[in-house]
């Protein structure tokens, strides 16, 4: 089997260190500045039954003013449209207009969205974190919502095990 699989979300969520931490190589630079992914970036996680083409786009920037901010949301736009499934990652810790206008495409699309929920391990209030999971379930009929902490590798093998499912 083989499939492809979109990364989205806002920039500086994590997308370029998960999709660095789902195959086991810094493929995609990441950085604290945002919008440091310019282009696409694909990441091939070949195992024994499975096949896993990951796609890091570049964030949606909600100002259009730019020209480059519309030839990213249009490359982050396309890629959500033919990829069988999409993994939307977000902040344990915050949700932005930016993170909503996501969402919105991502209902838009109707796709199979996995929910990943990264940066766990900067959460503090874990109670929070119960509540926002809980907010988010009820925003989109999501596959799964996966906490992840991609910077530590935390669960990212679950999350893996779960896109393979999926395939
Ligand atoms: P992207 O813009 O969505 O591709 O985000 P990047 O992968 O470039 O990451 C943006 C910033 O968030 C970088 O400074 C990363 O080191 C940091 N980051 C990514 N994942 C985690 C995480 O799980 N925990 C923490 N604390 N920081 C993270
Ligand atoms: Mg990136």
């Amino acid at each position: 089997r083989a499939g492809l699989v979109a990364i989205v979300g806002r920039p500086n969520v994590g997308k370029s260190t998960l999709l660095n931490e789902l195959i086991g190589q810094k493929v995609s630079i990441t950085s604290r500045k945002p919008q440091t992914t310019r282009h696409r970036i694909l990441g091939i996680d070949t195992r024994e039954q499975v096949q896993t083409v990951y796609v890091d786009t570049p964030g949606l920037h909600i100002e259009e003013k730019r020209a480059i901010n519309r030839l990213m949301n249009r490359a982050a736009a396309s890629s959500i449209l033919d990829v069988e499934l999409v993994l939307f990652v977000v902040e344990g810790t915050r949700w932005t207009d930016d993170d909503q206008m996501v969402l919105n495409r991502l209902i838009a699309a109707k796709k199979d969205v996995i929910l990943v929920v990264n940066k766990t391990d900067q959460v503090a209030d874990k109670e929070k974190l119960m509540q926002q999971l809980q907010w988010l379930g009820q925003q989109l009929n999501f596959l799964e919502i996966v906490p992840v902490s991609a910077k530590n590798g935390k669960n990212v093998a679950e999350l893996r095990a779960l896109v393979q499912k999926q395939l």
